[in-house]
């Protein structure tokens, strides 16, 4: 075998590509990691401006797995972690111009003012409502209304779905991206019937439901979590893969370019932790059937506007994790976090901020204003939902391509790239549009990828 650059090369040092190279270093692998920008992270980014931190992208994690904290311990920041308050428990919801608390209760339920008596009637249905067959792929909205009905769809699934995937119910497939809610309806032939026999079930395994889980972050930001993963790491920055091939002796030879500058990187094994449009030209020639469905995969944009605001010169009491606004209400926003509602340590005591969500697949020209219409469109927004006046400053971030969307066909899509993994032993793909897009999600990916390439590392080189 040719002379090796490293045992494994890591594409993309995002949250995912972090993960796992945290954890193959860990085991004495040795890695190469290339990333294009000058600093690790990915779409993770905290910065500190005028005693506030704001997040340009991810704002906290759940902590759905225990390999979360597995990972924080590993990495020596398990002291930094700090959980959101007890009130962000409550969520608002816009509803006719007003915000409305959603019900976390089944007596809040039944009180609410948010749905109709003829909504939560439906939910009384609920349970007796035939599961769809195991193989057929509904979207999600198809599937909340009919489960739960229309009114569930637009004021609770439609802006949780936007909230998360930035993404359009009608569109999304509820077993690629509602592993979870396919899961429940097939096993327990019932939501709501699930939720309750399969908390007892996941109290075993120590999983945590989304809903249950408690959102996290750290003193000084997520960007804790991956500039502790990368501390230690040989990565490349400024540098991009281009292409990556397989030498007759195995070997993967990926093609890196650093502005102007070509080189190889020649290495036993290769996880792709970019993007799916990056990821699909990268393996072009090597897997082309793979390159065409990570082709297929859209990614909408998202812009990110946090706003500092004189505490006095908000009038709501922001007595929450923030609020999402239905595409029903027609707003220009996503939703908002009341982030220093949510975390301590993000203003200053005499000021708050919120972090406010526009574009998505809903209305994806809004994320392309320039950054002074969008400042300007966030503040009319939240000064009609929020009372709140003149911000004393916004820094907007804008994502051109900011969350996978795991549209009808998305399965087949990744079936397509396990294709080309079963093809070519020793390569892997690991990133946010594999297994779920949250930050718990990728952790618990980047930790089954590493897990896959275990047999075929524990192979002698000449043999691999
Ligand atoms: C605006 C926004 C808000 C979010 N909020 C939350 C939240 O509050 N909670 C939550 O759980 N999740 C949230 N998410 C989702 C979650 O945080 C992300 O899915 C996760 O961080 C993605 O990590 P990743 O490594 O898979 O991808 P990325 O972070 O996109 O990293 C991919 C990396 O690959 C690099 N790369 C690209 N092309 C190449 C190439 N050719 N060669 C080498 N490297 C390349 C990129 O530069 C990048 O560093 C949010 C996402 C966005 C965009």
């Amino acid at each position: 075998m040719a002379r090796q650059d490293a045992d494994v090369v890591v594409v993309g040092a995002g949250l995912s590509g972090l993960t796992a190279a945290f954890r193959l270093a860990r085991q004495g692998v040795r890695l190469r990691v290339v990333e294009p920008a000058p600093r690790p992270g990915g779409v993770i980014g905290s910065v500190r401006r005028d005693g506030a931190l704001y997040e340009r992208g991810p704002n906290s994690g759940l902590d759905t797995t225990p390999l979360v904290n597995e990972l924080l311990a590993a990495a020596g920041i398990g002291g930094e972690r700090i959980d959101a308050s007890a009130e962000a428990a409550r969520r608002y919801i816009l509803r006719d111009g007003v915000l409305s608390a959603l019900p976390m209760s089944p007596p809040a339920l039944l009180s609410t003012s948010l749905f109709s008596w003829k909504a939560k009637l439906a939910l009384l249905r609920e349970p007796f409502v035939k599961p769809a067959a195991a193989d057929a792929e509904e979207t999600v909205a198809g599937f909340v209304r009919r489960r739960l009905g229309a009114e569930f769809l637009d004021y609770a699934i439609e802006p949780f779905v936007a909230g998360i995937y930035a993404g359009d119910p009608e569109k999304l497939s509820v077993p690629a991206a509602f592993p979870r809610l396919f899961a429940l309806e097939q096993k327990y032939g019932s939501l709501i019937r699930g939720q309750i026999v399969g908390a007892r079930e996941r109290r075993k395994s120590a999983e945590k439901a989304k809903n249950a889980a408690v959102s996290f972050s750290f003193r000084e930001g997520m960007q804790t979590l991956t500039d502790a993963l990368a501390r230690g790491l040989d990565i490349d920055y400024g540098v991009r893969a281009a292409g990556l091939r397989r030498d007759a002796d195995g070997s993967f030879v990926t093609e890196c370019e650093r502005g102007a500058d070509r080189f190889e990187l020649r290495a036993r094994s290769v996880v792709l932790a970019a993007p799916a449009y990056e990821a699909a030209r990268i393996v072009e020639r090597l897997a082309p059937d793979a390159a065409a469905a990570l082709e297929a995969i859209v990614y909408p944009p998202v812009a990110t506007v946090a706003s500092c605001y004189r505490r006095a010169d908000v009038a709501h009491p922001l007595d929450g994790f923030g609020f999402l606004a239905p595409r029903r209400e027609s707003p220009p926003i996503l939703g908002c976090l009341f982030s220093s509602s949510m975390f301590s340590g993000r203003a200053e005591p005499s000021t708050v901020l919120l972090t406010t969500f526009v574009g998505g697949v809903r209305s994806a020209p809004l994320a392309l204003r320039t950054e002074d219409e969008l400042a300007a469109d966030v503040s009319t927004a939240l000064r009609g939902y929020l009372g709140a006046r003149q911000p004393l400053w916004q820094v907007v971030t804008r994502w051109p391509q900011a969350i996978p969307q795991y549209t009808l066909g998305h399965l087949q899509r990744v079936a397509a790239v396990e294709r080309a993994e079963a093809a070519s032993p020793g390569l892997r793909f690991c990133a946010n549009w594999r297994g779920g897009v949250s930050v718990a999600d990728c952790i618990k990916s980047a930790h089954a990828s590493v897990e896959a390439l275990q047999p075929f590392l524990r192979q002698p080189a000449s043999t691999a």
